[in-house]
């Protein structure tokens, strides 16, 4: 089934201006806000243009919103009446990733052609995440423009760097805070693949997540010392053997898994719709069978992830130049996911006590899981509603993102901070062109994504249907 079949209620908003959206995206798409690490190599000249196009192109936005630039990201502030409710903060990012040098001529539409043709958007940020950005404009703007005043205030934070070092974000995330800000709600990019529930005992169901937490991320690195020497005299065995070892160890002696939050309210959001023993069962009563569960889950590629602290080993050096030479000093890299109570810490010393003596042990570089969002917040609530609305037969349930985004700035501030783009293209465009060639994203899922966005800022911020 295609995900466009899915699509519900596309007739809303009938007088939505379609083709002059579909235009200023396509605008928007034709600024090559391209970051890199090295930032000597951005041209924030196009971040400038992009701003000073997005300002004249959203003209209720720049009339009754502040519109400040921090670095060069922007956050732009539409005042609510009512001061005493909490502002809900609308993301994406500015920038977008490099064209890989020489792959220019695989485009069949330049990457920042803005084509519209065949039915497509074209260019580099079409699918992450210049649709987004565009979207929550043209929302904002639709509601203004049609004399809709905000209860609630609205922020629309792009930072510039999302895909680089998150600076952006952050310095964002420190003017709110200094501000005092606490937010209802944050909404930005992730999750949104569409997957069938086969694997969770409810075959035939498409499911959809809406990302709640980002998994921790760690290069412990493994050190062995030794002088070498003859190979014919391995007394006490090599450095290689024993960081083989010690590799050998971590990876078949990994935390003990478990059933988070997250993962519990997804049984409980699924079991109505299970089928298939045994985990129609167990899913009534996940506390009596989570050993079961917990052995379901690790048996399959698609779940074990969710449950577990994940560890790769990625790299090895320091191996000798001869068959008959013993290595002298060899170092390792094991790279680690952690769940959400798995912390840099407690990992790492549970490695040390699987090693023992000889192996050195620290982090190359870690930072510590996400924090889980409310899974029971009213944000969450009146998105999963708004996306019941738009896409007919989709189960809604709360997880993990896979990749790292900006979202994470903001969990300081508010207690549901989603990771959800609701641009539900079809999965082989969208896999083809998110940071690969030929990123672009159908006028179809585009606008149903951009009614999403719509409507979720209309009943939050402007009917406004929660009391606090
Ligand atoms: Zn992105």
């Amino acid at each position: 089934m295609k995900n466009a079949d899915l699509f519900l209620n596309e007739t809303d908003y009938p007088d939505f201006p379609a083709e002059a959206a579909v235009a200023r995206l396509s605008g928007a798409l034709t600024f090559p806000t391209v970051s890199y690490v090295d930032t000597g190599r951005v041209d924030y000249g196009a971040f400038e243009r992009m701003q000073a196009y997005l300002r004249k192109s959203y003209p209720h936005v720049a009339a009754r919103g502040v519109w400040e630039t921090i670095g060069h990201s922007l956050l732009i502030t539409l005042p609510g009446d009512d001061p005493s409710l909490e502002p809900a903060l609308f993301m994406a990012h500015q920038d977008v990733v490099p064209v890989v040098p020489g792959t220019e001529g695989n485009w069949l539409h330049g990457p920042f052609s803005g084509d519209v043709s065949g039915g497509y958007i074209w260019g580099r940020g079409a699918m992450d995440i210049k649709q987004m950005l565009v979207g929550e404009l043209e929302s904002a703007e639709y509601l203004l423009a049609r004399g809709a005043s905000f209860r609630r205030t609205v922020y629309l934070a792009f930072g510039e760097d999302e895909e680089t070092c998150s600076t952006g974000a952050m310095a964002i995330v420190k003017a709110l805070k200094e501000r005092g800000v606490r937010l209802a709600f944050v909404l930005d990019e992730g999750a949104g693949d569409v997957v069938d529930a086969a694997d969770w005992g409810a075959p035939g169901e498409m499911t959809c997540a809406v990302g709640l937490y980002e998994k921790g991320y760690g290069d412990l690195r493994l050190r062995v010392r030794s002088t070498g020497g003859h190979s014919s005299n391995p007394f006490r065995g090599t450095s290689l053997g024993r960081l083989s070892d010690a590799i050998s160890a971590i990876v078949h002696n990994l935390p003990a898994p478990r059933l988070s939050d997250s993962v519990r309210r997804s049984l409980r959001v699924l079991a109505p719709l299970m089928t298939e023993e045994p985990m129609k069962t167990w899913a009534q009563d996940p506390d009596a069978h989570e050993a079961e569960l917990l052995g379901w889950f690790l048996g399959r590629e698609s779940l074990y992830h969710l449950v577990q602290t994940t560890a790769a080993p990625t790299m090895i050096s320091g191996g000798a130049p001869a068959g008959n030479v013993m290595p002298q000093d060899m170092e390792a890299i094991i790279n680690f996911r952690l769940i959400p109570g798995d912390t840099p810490e407690s990992v790492l010393a549970h490695c040390r006590a699987l090693v023992g003596e000889g192996v050195e042990l620290d982090w190359a570089q870690q930072i510590a899981a996400s924090t889980p969002s409310d899974i029971d917040a009213w944000g969450f609530k009146a998105l999963t509603r708004v996306l019941r609305h738009y896409f007919d037969r989709l189960v809604f349930i709360p997880a993990q993102n896979r990749g790292a985004t900006d979202a994470r700035q903001y969990e300081p501030l508010s207690r549901c901070v989603m990771r959800f783009g609701p641009f539900l293209e079809e999965e082989d465009v969208s896999a083809e062109g998110v940071h690969g060639t030929n990123e672009r994203i159908s006028v179809r899922a585009w606008l149903q994504g951009v009614r999403v966005l719509l409507r979720l800022m209309e009943e939050t911020c402007v009917k406004d249907d929660n009391p606090a």
